[in-house]
């Protein structure tokens, strides 16, 4: 059965942006006959405690999913499996550069800005020994073979982006989000991923992975974030940005959901009544934003 997903990091509680960019994937999903799936991205930055959390969040503003919860620490073969297979297709090589090394060069000649500059892509074999001597560890980066690669959006139409040898797996052996959330979209069935717009740019070089590891390329939706009053990302520091936050406040989850329907044109204090009014294609260009902490009153919100 065709899914849509949600796949939080577990760095700390999720806040108002990520509580909206969930229900919205949650809506897209539920009004489109999809299944919806919840799926912990926990290979990285994880905070103990806080998938549990966002779990409980997420159930507590009204978002339910189909079938257990994945979580990527336990998926770590069907990464394996990818790396091994662009390795034998000739797909990919070892990268020995440092974060800083990368930095200090220059970006490739014909490459987009910020590429990788392709240091260590024709390293000879000696050149490789020399470099595992000296104790470095290889991240697995992918051999692109392309500079740019179209996806379609529903939001933002036709887009494209940048691909470069980006890192499969890191020198300390952990997969590349960009490698684990193309791998994991296909095995779980996702052929729609609702997302925050900041993760559209490496859409183009996901989309291309997919391609290259024979998987078909999801559907996407990327919807604008939640920023504060300054138009930044909206982070702790900008008052009451936590479900819990809002608690301590004295609202209920109804008032956040009722926050964010409002924020998204809708009167809705459940996710089950946004789901009979939601329209996809009436989203919000813009971004919410949230203004300085007290504020979060659903009356106020645009
Ligand atoms: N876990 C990623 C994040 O929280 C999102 C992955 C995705 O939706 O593709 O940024």
């Amino acid at each position: 059965m065709p899914a849509g997903r949600y796949a939080p990091s577990p760095s700390g509680e999720l806040h108002l942006g990520n509580l909206r960019t969930a229900i919205l994937a949650w809506l897209f999903a539920r009004t489109t006959e999809r299944e919806f799936l919840l799926r912990v991205d926990d290979l990285d930055r994880v905070r103990p405690g806080a998938a549990e959390t966002q779990l409980a969040d997420l159930a507590a503003i009204g978002i339910d999913w189909d079938g257990p919860v994945v979580w990527q620490s336990e998926r770590l073969p069907g990464y394996a499996a990818a790396v091994a297979e662009l390795t034998a297709a000739g797909r990919t090589y070892e990268c020995f550069c440092t974060r800083r090394e990368i930095q200090q060069a220059a970006t490739a000649p014909h490459g987009p800005m910020g590429a990788y500059p392709g240091t260590c892509r024709e390293l000879t074999e000696t050149e490789r020994a020399r470099r595992r001597a000296e104790g470095r560890r290889a991240a697995i980066r992918l051999r692109a073979e392309v500079a740019e690669f179209e996806v379609v959006d529903l939001l933002h139409g036709r887009y494209r982006g940048a691909v470069d040898d980006l890192v499969l797996r890191r020198g300390d052996g952990v997969p590349a989000y960009n490698l684990t959330v193309v791998v994991d979209d296909a095995a779980q069935g996702v052929d729609q991923v609702v997302r925050g717009d900041d993760l559209l740019p490496s859409t183009p070089r996901q989309a291309y992975l997919a391609e290259l590891l024979g998987l078909a390329v999801p559907t996407y939706a990327h919807v604008p974030l939640v920023l504060n009053a300054e138009g930044k990302r909206l982070a702790k520091r900008d008052g009451a940005v936590t479900l819990s936050d809002q608690r301590a406040k004295g609202n209920t989850p109804e008032d956040v959901v009722s926050a964010i329907a409002a924020s998204l044109g809708y009167t809705a204090r459940t996710t089950a009544e946004l789901r009979e009014v939601f329209d996809a294609a009436r989203i919000p260009g813009k971004p919410w934003i949230l203004e300085p902490d007290g504020l979060f009153r659903p009356d106020r919100c645009p």
